[in-house]
């Protein structure tokens, strides 16, 4: 098998498996228990917040554990914005968001607050210059992914919060999920006030994420006992917070050289596949090592990802969240693309694992499909 698509998720790291079974099995007590069995899990729990917390650069009490990124996007974003209803009542986001950032600001729309939808330009990058212009005396929160989970494009978050200092009531929250291990971010040199990863995407196990906190109260999504600093109520996942804690301290150690091979693969793909009829990268040059998107006149997108699953190789259309959707890509449009080019496009993502010999056997499976699928007359009706 060939997976090729780590934006959607990764396949986890037998270690990290090992510790999320060993912590289950060994430490299954309730840490908020006052037995020894609920000590331990504490404790355990407590240390998985302390190595979290130095590996993103933050203090201990700054790490709310979640069940992935979608929670700790929401949290972020209706949190944030709740808290500071009193002080005023407009989001700044941007149109390339994850669904979990785009549907909370229209959820909070839904309940009166104004929500400006920053466009990227034809590299799916905002500039801080877009952000400055949009903030309003009654602005509580900008939200701003890092990497574009479709096209990898990295948004200048760094040069966003600095523009920001001069806006300390405004809190600025940040969607790291698809740039952890590959594109850097200090949190301790940046003014991010609000930070969400997600474990799956870095060889962690599903239910697993973090919204780190190092500034502004927010308002806890649902209500219960006191658990994660009050704002994430319900019994404590000690197991995936270790393991969250494992998986990322052995992405980050390995992370610099895993991007320069993501980056060299990245671009012998690019190189490859732009000299067939017909592609164009949607990608833009700067972008994240993991991720190219492409698009392929005449050639149903589908069509090709069924053609190369049958081969055990796995890419995907557009987002795993929107491809079952079927309306072309979301992302690509809003930059803008021409929309058949945005129905036709292709996403590759590649992970620390993805060798030389599975680029070299998916361009092999591409040769062929692209040729038979051609030759059969398979157009895409546009
Ligand atoms: N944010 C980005 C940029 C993503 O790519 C994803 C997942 O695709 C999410 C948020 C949601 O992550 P999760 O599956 O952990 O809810």
């Amino acid at each position: 098998m060939i997976y090729l698509d780590n934006s959607a998720t990764t396949r986890p790291w037998r270690s990290v498996l090992d510790t999320y079974i060993k912590v289950s099995e060994s430490y299954f007590g309730n840490p908020s228990s006052l037995h020894p069995l609920g000590g331990e899990a504490d404790k355990l729990l407590d240390q998985s917040r302390a190595q979290t917390a130095s590996l993103l650069g933050v203090n201990k009490k700054d790490i709310i554990f979640t069940s992935g990124a979608t929670e700790a996007n929401n949290l972020a974003v209706k949190g944030a914005a709740e808290a500071r209803k009193h002080q005023g009542s407009h989001i700044i986001t941007t149109s390339v968001e994850h669904p979990s950032v785009l549907e909370a600001a229209a959820a909070l729309e839904q309940k009166g607050w104004e929500v400006t939808r920053l466009s990227p330009d034809k590299n799916g990058e905002i500039s801080p210059e877009q952000v400055e212009e949009a903030l309003r005396m009654d602005t509580v929160l900008v939200s701003c992914m890092h990497v574009n989970n479709e096209t990898g494009s990295i948004l200048p978050v760094e040069k966003i919060g600095e523009c920001l200092k001069k806006h300390p009531k405004v809190l600025f929250h940040v969607d790291y999920v698809q740039g952890i291990g590959k594109v850097p971010l200090s949190m301790t040199e940046s003014r991010i006030d609000l930070l969400t990863i997600s474990g799956h995407k870095f060889h962690c196990v599903k239910g697993t994420g973090v919204l780190a906190v190092r500034r502004g109260r927010l308002e806890p999504l649902f209500h219960g006992g006191t658990q994660e600093n009050r704002l994430r109520a319900g019994t404590e996942n000690t197991a995936g917070a270790a393991a969250l804690a494992k998986a990322m301290r052995l992405l980050l150690d390995g992370s610099r050289e895993a991007a320069g091979r993501m980056r060299s693969l990245n671009l012998l793909l690019e190189e490859k596949l732009s000299e067939w009829k017909g592609v164009e990268i949607n990608s833009p040059k700067n972008r994240a090592p993991h991720i190219l998107n492409f698009s392929v006149a005449g050639i149903k997108p589908e069509t090709v990802v069924q053609a190369l699953a049958q081969k055990e190789i796995y890419i995907s259309t557009t987002s795993a969240c929107s491809s079952k959707q079927g309306s072309g890509s979301r992302v690509l449009q809003a930059m803008p693309l021409p929309k058949e080019r945005s129905e036709t496009a292709l996403r590759i993502s590649l992970s620390e694992e993805t060798t030389r010999e599975d680029i070299d056997a998916f361009l092999l499976a591409w040769e062929e499909i692209y040729e038979t699928t051609a030759r059969k007359g398979k157009q895409y009706e546009i």
